[in-house]
């Protein structure tokens, strides 16, 4: 059989919708070879620039997160007291919100992972903190950033919603050879755990994990879509602020004119997870509830969808997964130095209740994910987050009808 050439290998991952255009490939294999650009499609992916090796492309199999899925350490799974099949290894789930009003105001949900990477520069734990603000060229995407204050830490408070590139800058940050800490989707965590099989500086380095739990993003032509059904130019926006100041707080769009025009999450969103519009790799992720993390963030709306009527008056509450002895010692200490107001602990059913759309999709993804193998398609290889015991654990008529309705439409 021939042997598939670097690059197509490569552009594989690409052709069966596996990229999530995170910028490690960039990071990696450095701008002459791979660079981030926008696509037709208007989303983040790489481009090849110049040939690439077996070498680059084994590394890029190793870590990308298309390719490969990885939670946290298995020393820190075992020393982990509680362990639940959908939501992992964990020590302790916990209410809680910044304790700072404008820290809690500004956050995306209570604010928790801004309070907690304020308390990480303040208390000298680590240098800087590598994370997304809002994007000064696209409006609607997220850009890496690296804060050094606490000031800056909070001005990139909030869900970016848009394509961003988390890990474009992770070799850079890397070569500071100061301890940081990450703040990034549960995916970007995934490639960062990958790497730290790669390179030792990973574990060295980077002190703390830090997640929102996350049910996908905004592809581009989704936000083209919204716009332009609300008669909003999109060559005209300035400014977009997808939740915060409020929980979630208004979708707000500004103009070049300075007009403004404020959307209510569910009107941007839609009612329920069925009218969500998200990328493929989103809709096949293994790991929403960031099992790479040290600490997860998350809503805490019942059935995951807020409440019309207070949503901009709710000052915002996070539920919290600790997964390591790190994660739990961060959380007391930031309790304790007042960054953080612990609102109690909750329990499994809690995130059931507050979560339902990370069950099904962890429930099904080992059947989706042979729907997509029997279709020839690439599958991200998972480690140590429990796809074949959830399946076993399923009808098996669920398991054939989410096998076969993945496999039509891989085949279409
Ligand atoms: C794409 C996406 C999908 C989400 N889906 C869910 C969900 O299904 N269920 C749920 O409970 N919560 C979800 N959230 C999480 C929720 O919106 C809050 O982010 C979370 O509760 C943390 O709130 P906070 O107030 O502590 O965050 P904040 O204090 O506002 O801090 C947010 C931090 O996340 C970083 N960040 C923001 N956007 C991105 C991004 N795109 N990539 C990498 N880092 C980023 C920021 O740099 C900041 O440091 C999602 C978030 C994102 C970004
Ligand atoms: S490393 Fe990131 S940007 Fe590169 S192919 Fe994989 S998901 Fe896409
Ligand atoms: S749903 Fe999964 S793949 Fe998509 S952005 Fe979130 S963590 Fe990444």
């Amino acid at each position: 059989m021939p042997k598939t050439d670097p690059r197509t290998r490569f552009e594989k991952i690409l052709k069966d919708d596996l990229c999530v255009g995170c910028g490690l490939c960039q990071s990696l294999l450095g701008t002459e070879k791979i660079r981030i650009d926008k696509a037709v499609d208007g989303d983040l992916r790489p481009v090849v620039c110049s040939e690439l090796d077996e070498a680059d492309v084994d590394l890029v199999y190793d870590t990308c997160p298309g390719t490969r899925c990885e939670g946290i350490p298995k020393a820190d799974i075992s020393s982990a007291p509680y362990h639940n099949l959908v939501w992992g290894p964990y020590h302790s789930l916990t209410l809680a919100w910044a304790s700072e009003p404008e820290v809690r105001f500004e956050g995306s949900t209570g604010g928790v992972l801004t309070a907690l990477a304020r308390f990480l520069l303040n208390s000298g734990r680590v240098a800087f903190i590598l994370h997304v603000k809002a994007s000064e060229d696209e409006p609607s995407f997220g850009a890496a950033t690296i804060s050094t204050t606490v000031d800056e830490v909070l001005a990139a408070a909030g869900s970016r919603y848009g394509p961003t590139a988390p890990l474009i800058n992770l070799t850079a940050a890397l070569d500071r050879d100061q301890p940081f800490a990450v703040v990034a989707k549960p995916c970007d965590l995934n490639a960062i755990r990958n790497l730290a099989h790669r390179d030792a500086r990973v574990n060295r380095l980077i002190k703390y994990m830090l997640t929102p739990v996350c049910g996908g993003f905004m592809p581009d032509q989704a936000m083209g879509r919204f716009l332009s059904d609300n008669g909003i130019d999109r060559d005209q926006v300035s400014a977009l602020r997808y939740r915060g100041r409020g929980c979630p707080g208004p979708t707000t769009i500004e103009m070049a004119d300075g007009t403004r025009r404020d959307f209510h999450y569910l009107d941007f969103w839609g009612e329920d997870e069925s009218c969500w519009s998200l990328p493929f790799r989103c809709k096949i992720c293994p790991d929403g509830i960031g099992e790479g993390a040290d600490i997860a963030a998350a809503d805490t709306w019942p059935v995951a969808t807020p409440d019309r009527e207070t949503s901009a008056t709710d000052p915002g509450t996070n539920s919290i997964i600790a997964r390591t002895n790190r994660g739990v010692e961060l959380l007391e200490a930031a309790i304790a130095a007042g960054y953080l107001d612990d609102g109690g602990p909750v329990d499994i059913e809690f995130m059931n209740n507050t979560q339902p759309h990370q069950i099904t999709k962890k429930r099904n993804m080992r059947a989706r994910f042979n729907g997509l193998r029997r279709a020839g398609r690439l599958v991200p290889e998972t480690f140590g987050l429990r796809l074949d015991a959830l399946y076993l654990e399923n009808s098996a008529q669920q398991n054939r009808e989410q096998e076969e309705g993945t496999f039509v439409r891989a085949t279409r």
